[in-house]
């Protein structure tokens, strides 16, 4: 007998044959440089705790002691059931960090970005969008009903050509893109992006994920680091990768936060952020602007890792993510295999999620030179990285 939902394992097997199945790894240890995985201890390469935040004692004793006195959940919205006055003081530890007019914490950067583009355009609107963006950029732009043109990856000319292609046939015009691209490490030119948006009358929001807590003098993100703070544009974050905890945000002029806590489905309609997480994210944010010392070394091993791997087929990165491409999605599988028995965890990334498959590395501050070390001997040494 046939069910309606037979086609379901049929278009699993699909995705087997394909090579893109994918299955998470459990690991048992606490966030670091070394993991327990599947009862083998390993490198970490695959964490976006870049500065090591997530298993630091401040961070840890904050959510102890907000569960302590909040409790574990937030009960309910935020309009309806009151928000606890922490959820408050993390958006204006957040709007100093980026020294904007104020911010708005959203339960993830991806409803985030569901959230404020679809809040922000709809039909007779435009988004231009940078062909490589983040999953929660494209489906955030989906969502929203307007019209959609990617132009090449940080190519400013296309986007330039696209907008005076396409500009004035419609009412707003949103550009979106990230700062750090998370899959290939590279960094859009955030001053020229826009003055181009300002030039043809469109607003522009940046995706700050990977670039909060990492850039910038203060660690406020690439919007600083361009020197663009102060210039009006919508940034959005995440709480999850070097600020060590759970969330997303957005940052901007009043205005801005204010329409947002009245439009965003996203926000409106979903349980704040935990107790927990909240403040787990203040106490971080104190640790990023006071302690550069974390940002500094982070950038040292950076830059240690990318000169002694750049002879490999690495994909150009100015930042933590260091990506190995290899020519087809087995090839990914079998090196990340190969790095698993070598002592190293290090996750294959295949398309769909980019269109080229490949291994990609994440460096922390909380990496020591014997791990970089250890990477480097496997990959360039052992030569299992010439793929
Ligand atoms: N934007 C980018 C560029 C990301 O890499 C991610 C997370 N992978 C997100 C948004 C979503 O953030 P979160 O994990 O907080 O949902």
């Amino acid at each position: 007998m046939t069910t309606p939902y037979d086609w379901i394992s049929k278009s699993l097997n699909t995705i087997h044959q394909a090579n893109w199945y994918r299955t998470p790894k459990t690991i048992t240890s606490s966030p670091g440089p070394i993991v327990e995985l599947e009862g083998r201890s390993l490198i970490n390469f695959a964490s976006n705790d870049y500065l090591g935040l997530a298993g630091h004692p401040h961070l840890i004793e904050a959510a102890i002691t907000a569960t302590q006195k909040y409790g574990t959940g937030s009960t309910g919205s935020r309009l309806l059931s009151g928000h606890r006055d922490i959820h408050r003081q993390l958006e204006l530890a957040i709007a100093n960090l980026k020294q904007t007019e104020d911010a708005i914490v959203f339960s993830s950067g991806y409803l985030a970005n569901l959230g404020t583009i679809t809040a922000l355009v709809g039909q007779r609107d435009l988004i231009l969008s940078d062909q490589y963006n983040h999953s929660s950029l494209k489906n955030g732009a989906k969502l929203s009903n307007a019209t959609i043109i990617h132009y090449n990856h940080c190519d400013l000319s296309d986007l330039h050509h696209k907008l005076q292609q396409y500009r004035h046939q419609y009412r707003h015009c949103l550009i979106i893109t990230d700062t750090i691209f998370s899959m290939d490490g590279d960094i859009c030119q955030v001053s020229e992006v826009l003055d181009l948006a300002e030039s043809m009358n469109c607003m522009l929001l940046v995706d700050e994920a990977h670039a909060t807590g990492i850039m910038g003098k203060k660690g406020a993100g690439c919007v600083d680091y361009f020197g663009c703070t102060g210039r009006s544009l919508i940034q959005m974050g995440t709480l999850s990768k070097a600020i060590g905890s759970l969330g997303g945000y957005v940052a901007g002029n009043a205005v801005l936060i204010d329409f947002l806590r009245n439009r965003s489905a996203t926000w409106i309609y979903t349980t704040a952020l935990s107790p927990a997480d909240t403040a787990a994210a203040i106490a971080a944010i104190e640790l990023i602007q006071t302690e550069p010392q974390r940002r500094d070394k982070l950038w040292e091993n950076v830059n240690f890792l990318q000169q002694k791997l750049s002879h490999l087929n690495i994909l150009p990165s100015q930042s933590p993510i260091i990506c190995l491409e290899c020519a087809n999605p087995s090839q990914a599988l079998e090196l990340s295999q190969k790095l698993i028995i070598a002592g190293i965890f290090a996750p294959a990334i295949r398309p769909p999620t980019v269109p080229t498959s490949r291994i990609r590395f994440s460096v922390m501050a909380t990496h020591e030179t014997a791990h970089l070390q250890q990477l480097i001997n496997n990959l360039v040494l052992r030569n299992i990285g010439n793929v």
